[in-house]
């Protein structure tokens, strides 16, 4: 479904991504892990459109029968059928190219990025009624079920800052699920929560793995990656060092980088 090939992105002089390759089943899920600075929130941010790389390619494609995830049907998750998108970021990209990649997925970030001087439901409804256009009705019955579902019915009319962390980052993630997008992206979503809160919201991103969204996750729980992702990459340098089955990296690392990152973890 997604297939990122040769990404490169610098600041100025400090080049963050040398060159990134990562593939994406649909209904699969990828955990980045890497040390501080290794680039992963940069990935993130390039697959979302909220940076422009300055080179390499990203595909989003519509995928084939056979490549679904256990989540069933695309319409079963709401997603909006779009046709496939190449993106070449050594040409020129057009504002629309990149409006469009920025369609395909959705964000989770890390502190939540919330709008404070708007309510729950108003943070919901946002995007997809201004940025998507859809009609304001079937959204707004859309992201009430969605708040139902995550046990914030009762929080509808608040703001953010009524809301605790975890509370926070679930309207975060309904926000997302809201763009009804075909990747969705979270950036150590339950690293800013205090540990009595992050249970919950793990939870409710592995039953999001278990329906078959097609997921990118940079985290720094690794139990959480081992147990969720089909895959983790790890990431040092501005590229994937290795990739492989969340087991048998883990417990067998293949790159010294490696071993020595999972070392200082466990
Ligand atoms: P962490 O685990 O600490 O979040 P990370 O692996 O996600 O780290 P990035 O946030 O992608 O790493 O940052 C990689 C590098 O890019 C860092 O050196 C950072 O200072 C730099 N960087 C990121 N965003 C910008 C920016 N907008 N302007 C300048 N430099 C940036």
């Amino acid at each position: 479904l997604l297939r990122v090939r040769g990404l490169q992105k610098s600041f100025g002089s400090n080049r963050v991504l040398e060159s990134v390759d990562l593939t994406v089943g649909r209904g699969r899920v990828l955990a980045l892990i890497g040390p501080s600075g290794s680039g992963k929130t940069t990935i993130l941010r390039c697959l979302n459109g909220l940076e422009l790389p300055d080179g390499g390619t990203i595909d989003v494609a519509v995928a084939s029968a056979s490549d679904r995830g256990p989540g069933g049907s695309a319409a079963g998750r709401g997603e909006r059928s779009a046709a496939p998108l190449t993106i070449d970021f050594a040409a020129k990209t057009s504002p629309k190219e990149l409006a469009s990649l920025r369609d395909r997925s959705a964000m989770v970030f890390q502190h939540y990025n919330l709008f404070p001087h708007k309510t729950v439901l108003q943070n919901v409804i946002e995007g997809p009624v201004i940025v998507q256009r859809r009609p304001a009705a079937e959204v707004t019955a859309e992201a009430l079920a969605l708040l139902d579902r995550v046990g914030l019915t009762d929080k509808r009319d608040s703001y953010p800052f009524e809301l605790s962390g975890g509370q926070q980052q679930r309207v975060g993630i309904v926000r997302a699920l809201a763009l009804r997008p075909q990747v969705l992206l979270f950036d150590e979503p339950t690293s800013a929560l205090d540990p009595e809160l992050v249970g919950d919201v793990l939870r409710l991103i592995k039953e999001l793995a278990d329906e078959g969204w097609t997921m990118v996750i940079v985290t720094h729980e690794l139990e959480f990656a081992r147990e969720v992702a089909h895959e983790i990459a790890f990431v040092d340098g501005g590229t994937i060092v290795e990739h492989g089955d969340p087991r048998q990296l883990l417990r067998n690392p293949q790159h010294e980088r490696t071993r020595q990152f999972l070392h200082r973890l466990l």
